[in-house]
This record gives structure tokens, sequence and C-alpha cells, in this order.
């Protein structure tokens, strides 16, 4: 289904090596069990203005604790895409909305969160309206939850991204294309898809004062996305001096190890949920 309507595939298990799909297995377990027995938790990380570094927003980044109780965390790197694989995302996306959801509305002096939605989650497309109901059941005004999505999701299947993302810029909620700079998105591409902010992929930026190929990528980046009314986030900002190369570059936003780390007792929500 990820590879688009009117498309069929034959089905090949030997074309499915006998370890990936035990792996597969063990992970749908692993991620079936992580959401009934409440293992799912949400770092946040700070996204700062560029200019005078007060935070904008939070961004929201999910971990798995491990059922064995060591106390070790399970990185999204390694169940995203199993879940993903067994459709298990659509039910993680839907987990971080409403616990994002639920914080915003008990605590009104929180900044507004970033969440990030899968690209299989164009394939469903009651999403916006229930993210629009659970804002409004809470009343929580659409413009604390920022949504970010993929760029490469969403060129790999643009006409199910344009819709959904129509959708949900109905509900009021402002948009980011995350990663943006590895999808090779053209331009008629980004007029389709309308993006409140471009979020340049890390790539791009971690080395930024030692790669001047990078410097001219992430300027034009910069540029589009002013050209275009829309605002440029950067991320994996690791030191003071990719930070200062960017502020001359008129980036809007920052986000990086340089400013904070994630971590599930963020001082902007310690302090707001204090209040
Ligand atoms: P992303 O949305 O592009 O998030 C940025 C990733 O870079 C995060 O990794 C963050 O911890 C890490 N990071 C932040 N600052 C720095 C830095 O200065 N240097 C370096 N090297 N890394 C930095 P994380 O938390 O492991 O998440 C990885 C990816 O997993 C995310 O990339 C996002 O695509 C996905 N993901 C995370 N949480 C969720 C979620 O709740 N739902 C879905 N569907 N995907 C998620
Ligand atoms: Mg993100
Ligand atoms: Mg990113
Ligand atoms: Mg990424």
């Amino acid at each position: 289904k990820h590879l688009g309507k009117n498309r069929w595939n034959v089905y090949r298990p030997d074309r499915d090596s006998s370890r990936e799909m035990a792996s597969r297995l063990v992970w749908n377990d692993r991620i079936a069990q992580a959401l009934e027995q409440d293992l799912l938790l949400l770092h946040f990380q700070g996204v700062y203005h560029a200019g005078d570094g007060r935070l904008a927003h939070l961004e929201a980044l999910i971990r798995m604790r491990d059922e064995a109780g060591s106390g070790q965390l399970i990185m999204p790197a390694d169940f995203i895409v199993p879940a993903e694989k067994s459709g298990k995302i659509l039910e993680i996306d839907r987990w971080v909305i409403r616990q994002c959801i639920q914080l915003l509305a008990g605590h009104p002096q929180l900044p507004a969160i970033a969440i990030n939605i899968s690209g299989r989650s164009f394939d469903d497309p009651e999403l916006p309206a229930w993210i629009g109901n659970q804002l409004l059941r809470h009343r929580v005004a659409p413009q604390r939850l920022l949504v970010e999505l993929t760029e490469t999701a969403a060129i790999s299947d643009m006409g199910d991204a344009a819709r959904f993302i129509a959708a949900l810029r109905q509900t009021g909620c402002p948009i980011c294309l995350d990663d943006f700079g590895t999808g090779f998105a053209s331009f008629a591409y980004l007029k389709n898809l309308q993006a409140d902010v471009l979020k340049i992929d890390g790539m791009f930026i971690r080395d930024l004062p030692q790669e001047p190929d990078n410097q001219v990528f992430v300027r034009a980046i910069i540029e589009v996305a002013h050209g275009m009314g829309k605002l440029a986030v950067a991320e994996f900002v690791e030191d003071a001096a990719t930070l200062e190369m960017l502020r001359q570059m008129g980036v809007d936003m920052v986000q990086g190890y340089h400013l904070d780390r994630p971590r599930a007792d963020h001082p902007a929500l310690t302090v707001a949920v204090a209040d």
C-alpha cells in the first residue's frame, strides 16, 4: 500500500530472509506490548529563536522502555521502521498526539509542541480530522501543535501527502517539512506541499563551518523558505561556531545539542507544570 494506489505486489516469501522475518515478528510483539503496558515515553528538545535565543517550541521525540526493566531506552531509529512495516506506527502516532494534546490542555503556559508523524500516516485519511477533534475536545489552540512530516515521505507519495497536508491545514496546525534537503524536493513539489516551516536536515548543519558546499545549500534553502513566506529551522546545531554562522545566514530557529539535549524533564516543561 505504501507504493501508492492502483498498484499491487506479489508477496514472495523467498525475498524475505528468515532472519528478517523473525526480527520483524519480535518487533511486532515488542511494539504491541509497549502500547499495552505503557512502555512508551516522550523526551522533549527545545527549538529556539536564532535571533534572541528565546524558546520557540519543544519537539517531542519518542522512546521505548525496555520491558525487562534495564532502564535502557530504545531509540526511534530501532523501532520506527519496524513499526512502519507492521502498520503499528499508526497507533504510535496517535498515542504521541494524544499525549501532547493532553499535556498542552493541562498546562496553558507550556510553549507549543512539535510532533513527528510517519509518512505511513498519509494512509490514514481520518487522522487530520481526528487531530482536529482532539484539539477541540481538549480546547487546545491548533497553533500550539506543530506537525513535522519528513520530506522524503512526502515525496514518495506526493498525491496522498498533498491531500493529507491540505486536510491538516484545515485543522489549523502549523506544518513543518522535516529533514529538508535530503529528498530532492523540486520547487513544484514545494508549491504543492503547503508547509509553514522547512527544517534543514542535520547532515547539512553538522560541520557547517568546515563545509563550504553545505554553506551554499543552507543559504539557498533559507532563501527559498523566506521567498515562499516560510520559516527555516536548522537541526543538529552542535557548537557555537555553527550557531553563529546560521544566525548570519538569517535562519529563523535552531535546535541541537549545543542548545539542549532531548530529555523527559525539559526545564520548560517542569517550570510550566510546577506553576
Ligand atoms: P527528527 O525528527 O529529524 O529528530 C531529530 C533527531 O536528531 C532526534 O533523534 C534528536 O534526538 C537528534 N538530535 C537533536 N539534536 C541533535 C544534535 O545536535 N546532534 C545530533 N547528532 N543529533 C541531534 P531521535 O530522537 O533519535 O529521533 C530520530 C528520528 O525518529 C526523528 O528524526 C523522527 O524522524 C523519528 N521520530 C522521533 N520521535 C517520533 C515520533 O514520536 N513519531 C514518529 N513517527 N517518528 C518519530
Ligand atoms: Mg522532527
Ligand atoms: Mg529532522
Ligand atoms: Mg531525522
